[in-house]
């Protein structure tokens, strides 16, 4: 793994921590009360959940031993582009407020979008 799909990974493991800490903590007890909040809470944790895992299965699809998806070839700039496919920039750009983001790995916009969500 790479610097971007090993930093992705870490940010794809904190957030599934979270989330399984809040299907653990609210689980049965969201799912049988009739508080909107609860089941608002709990939805949101196993959506992240499932959204983690999709991503992780992007990441890996991007390492050299599945090679699905490779870098660009960006020879006439690879300073910007950084090599990187622009799939796994979207999805990085998602932790562009948190500590080790590059702004190389940035798509346009991203570091307006990120805020406060991590
Ligand atoms: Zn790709």
């Amino acid at each position: 793994m790479t610097d971007l799909t090993t930093w992705l990974l870490s940010q794809i493991d904190a957030d599934e921590a979270v989330a399984v800490e809040g299907v653990e903590t609210l689980g049965d007890w969201a799912e049988d009360s009739a508080d909107l909040d609860a089941g608002a809470l709990l939805w949101q944790a196993k959506r992240t959940l499932a959204q983690c895992a999709a991503h992780r299965r992007i990441v890996e699809l991007h390492s050299p031993e599945v090679d699905a998806c490779p870098p660009m070839d960006t020879s006439d700039d690879a300073a910007f582009y950084d090599s990187w496919c622009p799939t796994l920039r979207a999805i990085a750009g998602i932790y562009a407020d948190r500590p080790g983001f590059r702004e190389e790995w940035a798509l346009s916009g991203d570091t307006e979008r990120a805020g406060g969500a991590g």
